[in-house]
């Protein structure tokens, strides 16, 4: 596959190069194969035909209309919502040796002159515009007279206010179909439903032949849901089992748990910081910028945290606090592993969070909307509490219902102990009915332990037969037997009212002992700090051969970066410097064939790594 390369030599302008997509696939992004679906996208935009592209985040959405932009005469204009993001695109193109160039509110007078320049002299061959730049009058003007290879329209569904992130700026570009019936529109989306889908293709005037929806898995990322109990002991002990550099994300509810996460994780020796809204605009500036160039290693953020920011090699997302739906769970956990390589998404679910989450939905003023929302949160504790395949039920959630088990979640890879649990489920169930079917989870656990408690002395529920009877397991355990009582059907909860518990029909048979019932052991317990400690320095000295080369590597990546001005993945991706680590090219042939470096990289950084791979030697 690498014989599609060119061989190492001066470069000229890509395009004049390459005639088929694969050798531009190759030569310019130094990649040996196309992903799914890229390739018939992008066949279909060379011969001129729309496409709409559904792919879940770093799916590869960008060669879809990179590659035809640079295979058709004329500069491809690609429109995205987020400035910040416009720049990175570029400076990995131009990294890549093509010319590309962003024109948005961030230029210079001076700069927005050279860039309109560059695109009347036709020496552009992609331009990324802000939507109500593209959509002046003055700007459509300038179009008029030049040759358009494609309209690309990444995030589509902000033309839609059935999409979660309406922006009015975008609904202009329904213009575009008329203004321009000769040239080609793409327009892409990791996140649409049916109804926002049909939206896009109609306002866009994109016919539904050019659908091209590859689904929602991410294979790559390894979903895992454990109990919260010690959050702050089991994040790090989470972190003791990654690489010390490994950047992630964490996610928490509120401005002041990220703050004190935050300085917690400084304090145990992790270069962190925290993100909410409630910072300065230059802080957060700061932070996203320092994530990005890999000089910071994690981030507590709130939800507020990850739209402006593209980083390939988030290895892994943290959720602290219950996210309020799957859809900003699926969303948030999706910053892991754009690169593709392995990621993992951690999720600590507790039953307080529920109770938070629930009373600041009621909180707010419309019934109708606070039933959706209620509704949208318990889907995301029925997926917390799921006993089968996580993405069974996350895919399940967005309508996909895959064939078989995905074997990279935490359900499938340590599938639970199972006990008789047919005397605690009866003890359980009693005391449900002697509170009256009148109290919540906590209450109820309180009865079952003896607790001394002053609202159980005023109840008078110290005297209840079942008071005191279910002193033998502790708090958490209870939790654990009642959420899966609930999950299996034999306790319901009341959402609208403080979570009171109830017996179903179903409880029936098990209080009169007709059926006996296992469940699953909690999964998980908290590693000590101290113990999370070893963990992690025994990780960092079990790193192999490869390992140290690659972290030289990525110092050398460091470097090139900053003497560039560019986040470190514009240089190589860390799949690539893995893969030049595991192979340990010795000539420009040899890098070539490592996947991500194409020629224009290979001119420009080759001798360096291949310098670094000789000396370390081996
Ligand atoms: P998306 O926009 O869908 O989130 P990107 O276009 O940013 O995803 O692609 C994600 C990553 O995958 C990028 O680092 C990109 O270079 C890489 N990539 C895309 N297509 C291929 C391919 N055919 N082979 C190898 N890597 C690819
Ligand atoms: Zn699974």
């Amino acid at each position: 596959m690498s014989s599609k390369k060119k061989c190492p030599g001066v470069m000229e302008n890509p395009r004049s190069h390459y005639a088929e997509p694969l050798e531009t696939l190759a030569g310019v992004f130094g990649y040996p194969a196309f992903r799914p679906h890229q390739e018939e996208i992008i066949s279909a935009l060379i011969r001129g035909e729309d496409a709409f592209v559904l792919m879940p985040t770093g799916g590869g959405k960008s060669l879809c209309y990179q590659i035809p932009a640079l295979q058709r005469p004329g500069v491809g204009i690609i429109v995205s919502p987020l400035i910040s993001l416009m720049k990175d695109q570029v400076d990995a193109l131009r990294a890549n040796g093509v010319a590309a160039a962003f024109y948005n509110s961030s230029l210079g007078a001076a700069e927005a002159r050279s860039v309109l320049a560059e695109l009347h002299g036709g020496r552009l061959d992609l331009l990324y515009v802000a939507p109500e730049r593209l959509m002046s009058e003055d700007f459509l003007e300038r179009l008029a007279g030049l040759e358009i290879a494609l309209f690309a329209i990444d995030e589509a569904h902000c033309i839609s206010q059935w999409g979660h992130d309406f922006r009015p700026e975008y609904v202009q570009l329904g213009r575009l179909r008329r203004l321009f019936p000769a040239v080609p529109i793409i327009a892409l989306t990791a996140t649409a439903d049916s109804q926002t889908r049909d939206d896009i293709l109609q306002r866009l005037g994109i016919s539904r032949t050019a659908c091209r929806i590859t689904g929602f898995d991410r294979p790559n990322i390894r979903y895992t849901v454990e109990a919260k109990q010690k959050p702050f002991a089991q994040l790090l002990s989470f972190l003791g089992t990654r690489e010390p550099y490994d950047a992630g994300i964490v996610y928490a509810l509120s401005r002041k748990r990220v703050e004190e996460v935050a300085a917690r994780l400084c304090e145990a020796g992790f270069a962190a910081a925290p993100y909410h809204a409630g910072l300065p605009d230059r802080e957060r500036a700061r932070v996203q910028d320092a994530f990005q160039r890999d000089d910071l290693q994690l981030v507590v953020a709130t939800v507020a945290f990850g739209m402006g920011i593209d980083k390939p090699n988030i290895r892994f997302v943290v959720h602290y606090d219950l996210p309020k739906n799957i859809e900003s769970y699926y969303q948030e956990t999706g910053r892991a592993g754009r690169d593709g390589l392995p990621a993992e998404a951690l999720l600590l679910f507790g039953y307080g969070d529920i109770a938070i989450s629930r009373g600041l939905i009621e909180n707010g003023g419309n019934p109708e909307q606070n039933r959706i929302e209620l509704h949208k949160l318990n889907a995301m504790v029925g997926f917390a509490e799921a006993l089968s395949c996580r993405r069974r039920v996350l895919l399940g959630y967005f309508g996909e219902s895959p064939e078989v088990d995905c074997g990279n979640c935490d359900i499938c890879l340590t599938p639970q102990k199972r006990f008789d649990a047919t005397e605690d489920a009866r003890k359980a169930l009693s005391t449900v009915y002697r509170v009256g079917q009148r109290f919540g989870m906590g209450h109820v656990i309180d009865v079952l332990r003896g607790s001394r408690n002053e609202r159980i002395r005023a109840l008078g529920h110290d005297r209840l037969s079942t008071y005191g009877i279910g002193s033998n397991l502790g708090q958490d355990e209870w939790g654990s037997i009642i959420r899966q009582l609930v999950h299996l059907g034999y306790l319901e909860q009341d959402l609208a009212r403080y979570s009171v518990l109830r017996l179903t029909e179903s409880a029936r048979p098990l209080l009169r002992g007709e059926l006996t019932l296992n469940l699953a052991r909690p999964r998980i317990r908290p590693v000590p700090a101290r113990k999370a400690k070893k963990v992690r320095e025994i990780s960092r000295d079990g790193q192999g051969q490869n390992n140290g080369l690659f972290q030289q590597l990525r110092a050398l990546r460091k470097e090139i970066a900053g003497r560039e001005g560019v986040p470190p993945f514009v240089v190589f991706g860390d799949a690539t410097l893995a893969e030049m680590a595991a192979s340990r090219p010795a000539n420009a042939e040899e890098l070539l064939s490592v996947s991500g470096v194409g020629q224009h990289k290979l001119g420009k950084y080759g001798a360096e790594f291949l310098r670094v791979i000789a000396e370390f030697g081996g």
